[in-house]
């Protein structure tokens, strides 16, 4: 019944309300159902031509004899990974605020003359407007908030963003919240911007950090096997630093300074975590630190490495 009817309201191209439709009296009703979502392949052709709708929750198309109707979010989030599509569209992988990772569809985005040609790019972190498809979400507006472009003017940092984007894009699950590691996403591409510090020890200690906000974070504190202390160097496996009397099989050597540095890393509030002088002798154990736990921890090998 609402298809008829505002089939009969596109003809006319007249209003349609949050909720509501218009009865063929020309009155205003409430919607008792959710009308059936419909995409087809051509829907952001459709989407050219939206009806007069104030609602924010709702747009309506016709095409043929059909009404779509189309659910409208608003989300923030960083685009961490994108694909040419098409012959001038985009797809994206955007790491949203309280709905992870979600699959996006930017129709035309490499056009010259696009509106979203400085959006769908890499590291861009907006206000995006999306319209709900099945399966994935098609772009209708953004607004920037940090595109990190200085990122683009260093390889070995264009290099550890590109690292810690594609750990958060292997690892998310599509709309499952992950603030806490969009948190540290963001904090990790706010350092390499500015340039200060090594782009290995930043996203070092990013990938430690990841551990740990997924729940795998390593025993930094004592030998996991004995207890005992540690501080003038020890082994590190996938669970933690192992003295010396306890040799794993699959472990790496850490210095004291390397101990210290990952304690560091662990330890401290976030906006603190990156900030720590170390020698590159140190940095590179970190390194090979993390990459050993996540190869401990997970299957597939990081491309960026
Ligand atoms: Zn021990």
């Amino acid at each position: 019944m609402c298809h008829r009817l505002i089939s009969r309201i596109c003809r006319e191209n007249g209003e349609l309300r949050n909720g509501h439709y218009l009865s063929q009296e020309g009155e205003l009703e409430q919607f008792t159902e959710h009308a059936d979502m419909i995409i087809g392949e051509n829907l952001p052709i459709l989407m050219q031509q939206p009806l007069k709708v104030k609602s924010h929750c709702w747009f309506a198309f016709r095409h043929s004899a059909e009404v779509l109707f189309v659910e409208k979010i608003k989300v923030r989030g960083i685009v961490i990974r994108e694909y040419e599509a098409g012959e001038s569209d985009k797809r994206l992988t955007v790491f949203c605020k309280e709905h992870g990772r979600l699959m996006v569809y930017a129709r035309g985005a490499r056009k010259p003359t696009s509106k979203f040609l400085s959006v769908a790019q890499m590291f861009t972190y907006a206000d995006f407007v999306l319209t709900k498809g099945r399966g994935f979400y098609s772009l209708a507006q953004a607004d920037i908030i940090e595109s990190f472009y200085p990122l683009r003017e260093d390889y070995d940092r264009l290099m550890a963003a590109y690292q810690v984007a594609e750990v958060c894009e292997k690892t998310l699950w599509d709309n499952l919240e992950s603030d806490k590691l969009l948190l540290l996403l963001l904090r990790a591409l706010s350092v390499l911007v500015k340039g200060d510090l090594p782009p290995t020890q930043i996203s070092s200690v990013f990938l430690l950090r990841f551990f740990d906000v997924f729940g795998l974070r390593p025993q930094a504190e004592a030998c996991v096997i004995c207890n005992a202390g540690v501080e003038s160097g020890a082994f590190l496996c996938a669970e933690g630093l192992v003295c010396r009397s306890h040799k794993p099989a699959r472990s790496i050597l850490m210095s004291a300074g390397a101990v210290s540095a990952l304690r560091f890393a662990l330890d401290s509030e976030l906006k603190e975590s990156f900030f720590f002088a170390a020698s590159d002798n140190v940095i590179v154990e970190l390194t090979k630190a993390a990459l050993l736990l996540w190869e401990s921890h997970f299957e597939w090998k990081l491309k960026s490495l």
